[in-house]
């Protein structure tokens, strides 16, 4: 890129996220609702290149980019040189790969497959609404029914139901019961659980035990992340001859602390998100984590165009075994060069994020 090269314009254009169904709650939240509206950062430069990027709150500090000369901000082998700049990640990215006509996967060294497993991450406590009438365990079947026609061939159910929603035994039940009859009615499907740190570690155990037949692929944010706890769970794996994973580090993480977890052998998959961390957090941490033999899998949850951001992230940097899917649709977007095939999302090898806004 020329040294002269500066930004020009940023924009912020609204977007639409749509669920295909109402998602109700997790061990920490209410109701997700069927969508919400969100926003991009269009970046243009003074030699005709664009970006953009959907970008998550502090949007409104984005001006002070315009005027400033693109090669201080980015440089295509690092990602961002700024870290005050950090809601621009997505979109400089994208401008950077637009202009060397490459995918952005490929900016980021092509070291994964074009093709990575997804699973939903759209399953969560539906049994327990209506208030008035709760629907139970087949409002959850049904929800994985409904993914299962779109594509998808791996499920992340939300546990933890005891944490606020339950009586805390006769939430663990439940939970027990949700991932029974999900494994039971998906034999072949691959099955993650997701606690939102809303077990003890000693309820993690006994959660871990009582679905030690249920062949699950991990469990997430068991609780808030922590040595002893986190001890014991590997010395219950170890022991019972467990494959499941540990996976954390997606609420408010401290990177030195997670690092040292996962270097210790305490965690299996790191999941810091993929806009709040950030692609360049993720270049630079991402090569630490292969040497040490720990996966990554950027947290997606909340946006469609955030599962695409991970996909690209998982082909070009590698390391990631599974990709978080949110099913639905982003007014505003043509996503439809991501698609989901045999239960993989294939990532496009378009310029750019291969998206296109349309309004
Ligand atoms: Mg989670």
């Amino acid at each position: 890129m020329g040294s002269d090269q500066r930004l020009t314009e940023i924009e912020l254009i609204d977007i639409d996220v749509r669920y295909p169904r109402t998602i109700g709650r997790n061990a920490r939240l209410g109701s997700h609702g069927a969508g919400f509206p969100a926003r991009v950062a269009r970046v243009s430069t003074n030699t005709g290149a664009s970006g953009w990027g959907v970008v998550e709150g502090r949007a409104g500090e984005l001006q002070q980019w315009v005027g400033y000369p693109l090669e201080e901000l980015f440089e295509p082998s690092v990602g961002l040189l700024d870290p005050a700049a950090a809601p621009l990640d997505l979109a400089l990215h994208d401008l950077a790969a637009r202009a060397a006509a490459v995918p952005v996967f490929a900016l980021l060294g092509g070291r994964g497959e074009r093709s990575v497993p997804c699973y939903s991450g759209a399953i969560y406590f539906d049994d327990l609404d209506p208030e008035d009438a709760p629907r139970g365990v087949s409002a959850v079947l049904e929800n994985c029914a409904a993914d299962w026609s779109s594509g998808y061939r791996a499920f992340k159910l939300k546990i933890g139901r005891g944490n606020r929603w339950m009586d805390r035994q006769a939430g663990f039940v439940r939970d027990v019961e949700v991932t029974r009859a999900v494994r039971e009615h998906y034999p072949d499907a691959r099955l993650l659980v997701d606690v939102n740190d809303g077990y003890t570690p000693g309820e993690t155990i006994a959660f871990l035990r009582a679905v030690a037949d249920c062949d699950l692929y991990w469990i997430e944010e068991p609780f808030q992340e922590e040595a002893a706890g986190l001890l014991a769970v590997r010395d219950y794996l170890r022991e019972s001859g467990s494959r499941v994973l540990i996976a954390d580090g997606e609420w408010q993480p401290e990177e030195d602390s997670l690092l040292e977890l996962a270097r210790s052998g305490l965690i299996d998959v790191l999941l810091m998100d993929v806009l709040t961390f950030g692609l360049t957090a993720w270049r630079r941490v991402m090569p630490q984590l292969a040497q040490m033999g720990v996966a990554a899998s950027p947290h997606a949850w909340g946006q469609p165009l955030k599962t695409a951001y991970a996909a690209q992230l998982a082909t070009g940097l590698g390391n990631v075994e599974v990709v978080e899917g949110v099913p639905g649709g982003t007014g505003g977007v043509d996503a439809s060069a991501y698609r989901l095939d045999g239960g993989s999302i294939v990532v496009p090898d378009q310029p750019g994020f291969g998206l296109t806004l349309t309004g």
